[in-house]
């Protein structure tokens, strides 16, 4: 069973073995998110060397910015309101509501894709727990 890319982004699982869950419980659970040190499928270190996830800041400042830019078109055309505080309102409640998304997809974003040392490795997908 081959996993792509993009399914792995989505349901966050490791990007060497594509099978083991990088993050406990979901974005929007009642508990906390957490991130593995290791996956728990083939014991890859997600953080690859110490501070690594600072480069995800960047990743998640363009989510945000890709987020709050489509809010304000859309709160524009809905309610063609000309108040800065209402835009100001609806875009620091946007920027609140996707943060739990973008802490998990700016992590895995940058270990799918921007992360040149990382790769799949089918190998690791057939070990066995
Ligand atoms: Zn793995």
């Amino acid at each position: 069973m081959s996993v792509s890319k993009i399914q792995a982004v989505i349901s966050s699982k490791c990007p060497r073995c594509r099978t083991g869950k990088m993050f406990t419980g979901t974005a929007y659970g009642l508990s906390r998110q957490k991130m593995h040190d290791h996956c728990p499928h083939c014991g890859f270190k997600f953080e690859i060397e110490p501070g690594y996830f600072y480069a995800a800041m960047y990743v998640s400042y363009a989510l945000s910015v890709g987020e709050v830019l489509c809010m304000a078109l859309l709160t524009a055309m809905i309610t063609k309101s000309e108040s800065p505080w209402m835009y100001i309102g609806v875009l620091f409640t946007t920027i609140l509501i996707f943060a739990p998304f973008n802490y998990r997809y700016s992590r895995l974003i940058l270990l799918h894709y921007l992360s040149p040392k990382v790769s799949y490795n089918p190998k690791y997908a057939a070990l066995k727990k």
